[in-house]
């Protein structure tokens, strides 16, 4: 196997109208077809045809042939394709982001943030072949001895949405690939090139044998359930809205086959300023962890909660502060706000901004909605019963929730059935400490957003935000299955 690059790259990536299924980029065959626009001009980008179940069923024969021979492949070799994937990335930093600009609505901005995580998720995958360990255990009966094996899962079959998508989806990709397994990857509809197409030409190049990392362009209608209930896949890693999350746990286990399945689904983040804060800082950091991807982060903030004494002093920073950002362009290097990803978004925002005010919020900052691009929309006097609260926004609105104090900003912080991420700002680092810990959910960061994904540190959520982890070690575990294995090395005394 050759895991050499020599590339020298001269020509961006072409062809995105065909699948990689079966290490062969081959066309769709489905009378549909997947028309991927610009969301900022409409432009078409590409229209694919889709594929059908059938080459859904190639995909996954050759993902689970190629996964066997891969499995044997030395540590090091399957490091070596993730160190070209790294380097293939900063080589095509520049037409990687053009992509995420024009095909997810990324501003230049986002597309960095989310250039820069993928990559260091790739970085951190490359490690893991040589990381996975297993253990030797005593044992009570004599003469025995234990020993605790991890082996890769086999094929993983991988689900992913459209907001960051060239990371959500090497999130799960490399790590799977690193621990010796085979993918098939069902990118969102909105995002078939950055969410797999783009990544399938990449670790294509790096050298990736063939099969194992299958993208499957098609509708839900055609292969949604199947992607999930063929027989191949024994692990699901999905992550998406809790809706469909629901479904997909339900399909995977409602068959002849349970599957382990991995959820990473929406969230509701509590962005929580107390009255000691550093208001300043506060409101710079609500403007960015609201309205970077113009709120389309599952772990964006969703509610602001100001205790009593300073919550008017911090709307009105907050306010003046988010008039300033600049809103349209994301191509254009200081647009803060740009496109939302469809118009289905589009027309759920505006819901949203209609039943705030006829909940009885008060707008205090709006703007006209110019084709997919929303501009910021701020609303006071929200409470903890208003859908602004209850509900993932996914865009930029947002809702300020006035809390009396501490113990009551923190029972409106829990009060939802989402725990993915959150945030809270205080000067006393004890207090932030003890909040923190009293706040149900995955991720909590103090004097910081709620926005926030490294590497080597456990990323998921409880309650309707799903279950498992990313990232470090967490995902290592999620993407091998462990063997127990002992040996009687002197016959054992059986009772009879
Ligand atoms: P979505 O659930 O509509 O779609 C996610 C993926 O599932 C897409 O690839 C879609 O094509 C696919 N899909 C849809 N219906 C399906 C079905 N019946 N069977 C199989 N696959 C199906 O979500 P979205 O709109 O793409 O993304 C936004 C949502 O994702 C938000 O709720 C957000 O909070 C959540 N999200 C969560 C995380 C996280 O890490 N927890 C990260 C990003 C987004």
């Amino acid at each position: 196997m050759s895991t050499n690059t020599n590339s020298k790259i001269t020509n961006g990536y072409s062809d995105f109208h065909l699948q990689y299924i079966a290490g062969k980029w081959q066309a769709g065959q489905d009378n549909s077809v997947n028309t991927d626009v610009n969301p900022y001009n409409d432009d078409t980008l590409v229209a694919i045809q889709q594929a059908t179940d059938k080459q859904l069923d190639e995909a996954y024969q050759a993902a689970s042939a190629a996964q066997k021979e891969w499995a044997q492949q030395t540590p090091a070799e399957r490091a070596a394709v993730m160190y070209n994937v790294v380097n293939i990335l900063d080589e095509r930093q520049e037409e990687i982001v053009d992509w995420l600009v024009k095909e997810s609505g990324s501003t230049r901005i986002k597309a960095m943030v989310e250039f820069g995580s993928a990559r260091a998720i790739t970085l951190e995958a490359a490690t893991f072949p040589s990381r996975v360990h297993g253990e030797i255990r005593p044992s009570n009966t004599p003469g025995k001895e234990n020993f605790v094996y991890r082996e890769p899962i086999g094929v993983v079959a991988v689900i992913s949405p459209w907001n960051f998508p060239l990371h959500l989806t090497q999130r799960s990709i490399a790590p799977a690939l690193a621990l010796g397994n085979a993918v098939v990857l069902k990118p969102a509809s909105d995002t078939p090139i950055t969410g797999g197409l783009l990544l399938a030409k990449i670790f294509e190049e790096a050298g990736l044998p063939k099969g194992l990392l299958n993208v499957v362009v098609g509708a839900g209608s055609e292969i949604g359930d199947a992607i999930v209930t063929h027989d191949i896949p024994s692990l699901v890693s999905f992550t998406g809205s809790t809706s469909v999350g629901k479904r997909i746990g339900e399909l995977a286990n409602g068959g002849d086959y349970i599957k382990q399945v991995a959820l990473e689904l929406g969230g509701n983040s509590p962005f929580v300023v107390l009255k000691d804060a550093d208001i300043e800082q506060a409101v710079k950091a609500a403007a960015f962890g609201k309205f970077l991807h113009q709120g389309q982060i599952c772990i964006a903030i969703n509610r602001i909660i100001v205790e009593d004494e300073i919550y008017d002093d911090f709307v009105e920073r907050f306010v003046a502060h988010v008039k300033t950002l600049n809103v349209g362009d994301p191509s254009k290097k200081e647009t803060a706000v740009g496109p939302i990803i469809n118009t289905k978004q589009v027309e759920s925002l505006k819901e949203k901004i209609a039943k705030a005010q006829e909940e009885g919020a008060n707008m205090v900052l709006s703007g006209e909605i110019k084709g997919q691009v929303v501009p910021p929309h701020i609303f006071t006097e929200v409470t903890r019963d208003m859908d602004l609260s209850r509900n993932e926004v996914f865009g930029p609105l947002v809702g300020i929730i006035r809390a009396k104090n501490e113990n009551e900003a923190l029972s409106i912080a829990n009060d939802s059935m989402y725990g993915l991420s959150s945030a809270v700002f205080t000067a006393d680092m004890q207090k932030g400490l003890r909040f923190a810990r009293g706040i149900r959910a995955g991720m909590t960061h103090i004097n910081d957003i709620s926005v926030n994904d490294e590497s080597n540190v456990p990323f998921g959520g409880e309650k309707n935000s799903g279950i498992g982890r990313f990232n470090g070690e967490w995902v290592l575990e999620e993407f091998t299955r462990t063997h127990w294995i002992s040996m009687q090395n002197t016959p054992r005394d059986y009772p009879f």
